[in-house]
């Protein structure tokens, strides 16, 4: 079969690969009907990640078909139809019977194109495969149910449910990458007064409103704190959500906060923030931070099944699985491209 391969910072291939095999009697062999580029799997290839080593095969997003089954595997039979999570989960372990699977200590968490092989590939191995993937629901379509593998529960779990978002709040979202977007769309379900989309990149803001935001900014040309202040009475948002990755935004965030109020971080950073603990003590701020962990899929297919969230807008580009390195290219050149999800279809 064919895959992404990884060699080292700045390098990748589409080339032939073993098929993967089953290894445990709880895995199955998924074959990918549609597949998608996180913008972690570039931070990866910046070498940003450690863990990842020359010849993984990268991804952890899929919607795909089960063609083999482990004889452990109980709730999932071959020919069903199944979204992969980006978070793989034992289902026993204290922090999986907790609900927190991206912190699994039984052989799960964050591995798929991490510590084993990954999805940009014709067929992916899942370990643990009832508990880390979920049917279909009948009426909506792969690319749908694919912007669930993560980008959607990140946005939900870490950003707006960390962030403890209720109605009537004015939240401000710094970074409208489909992470951002995610939180977006996913505060608009608890009715707050405002979004407010930041973002430097114009694209990203437009993108931002499709989604919900009522207010763009574009701290180039404005000032988010005057803004946001402007629509508080002085005070700050009621939660700041961190969806970019640098420390700059991060403390961006911890000036747009209000007193009492909570800076969600999701962004993946690669190096230290400040932390202005002198003014955040005395204002009663939060702080929260996170691996997604994906316990919110569930609702989320619910909401997708019922049209309560609409997640094809995410997709702005489609490829054939073969033309891998091209839709990699694209997505790396948003800016230009505009590109927010790129999907492959086998
Ligand atoms: P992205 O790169 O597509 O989007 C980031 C956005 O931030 C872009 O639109 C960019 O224009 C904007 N931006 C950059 N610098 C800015 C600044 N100084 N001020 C305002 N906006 C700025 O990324 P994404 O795929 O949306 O992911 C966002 C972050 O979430 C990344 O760091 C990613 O690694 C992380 N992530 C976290 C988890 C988790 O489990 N916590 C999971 C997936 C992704
Ligand atoms: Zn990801």
């Amino acid at each position: 079969m064919h895959a992404i391969v990884y060699h080292g910072p700045g390098r990748k291939a589409w080339e032939e690969v073993p098929k993967p095999m089953l290894q445990a009697d709880t895995d199955a062999i998924v074959k990918v009907d549609t597949v998608t580029i996180c913008g972690t799997d570039l931070h990866i290839l910046k070498g940003d990640v450690a863990a990842v080593t020359d010849g993984r095969i990268l991804g952890h997003e899929a919607v795909g078909t089960v063609e083999q089954v482990g004889s452990g595997v109980k709730n999932v039979k071959v020919g069903d139809h199944v979204l992969v999570s980006c978070i793989t989960a034992c289902g026993a372990c204290r922090y999986c019977r907790d609900g927190s699977y991206g912190q699994c200590i039984g052989g799960g968490g964050w591995i798929l194109g991490h510590k084993i092989d990954g999805t940009q590939a014709e067929y992916v191995r899942v370990p643990f495969a009832d508990t880390s993937t979920y049917a279909v629901p009948a009426g909506v379509t792969d690319e749908e149910v694919l912007m669930l593998a993560d980008i959607g529960p990140t946005g939900y779990e870490v950003g707006v449910l960390n962030g403890r978002v209720r109605p009537g709040d004015v939240v401000a979202v710094v970074g409208a990458g489909p992470v951002g977007l995610s939180a977006i769309m996913g505060a608009k379900l608890f009715s707050p007064a405002h979004v407010v989309a930041i973002d430097l990149a114009d694209a990203r803001l437009e993108a931002a409103k499709q989604f919900g935001a009522d207010i763009t900014v574009n701290p180039s040309r404005e000032d988010a704190v005057d803004i946001v202040r402007g629509l508080t009475d002085g005070l700050g948002a009621d939660v700041a959500i961190e969806a970019v990755g640098v420390a700059a935004t991060f403390e961006q965030c911890a000036t747009l906060v209000r007193p009492g109020g909570t800076v969600a971080n999701v962004g993946v950073h690669g190096g230290p923030a400040t932390l202005h603990l002198e003014d955040l003590w005395i204002k009663n701020v939060t702080i929260t931070t996170g691996l997604v962990d994906t316990y919110s899929t569930p609702t989320l297919l619910r909401l997708l099944a019922t049209h309560q969230v609409d997640l094809a807008r995410f997709v702005t580009h489609r490829f054939a699985l073969g033309d891998f390195m091209q839709a990699y290219d694209t997505f790396a050149d948003a800016a230009q491209t505009r590109a927010l999800k790129v999907v492959l279809t086998a």
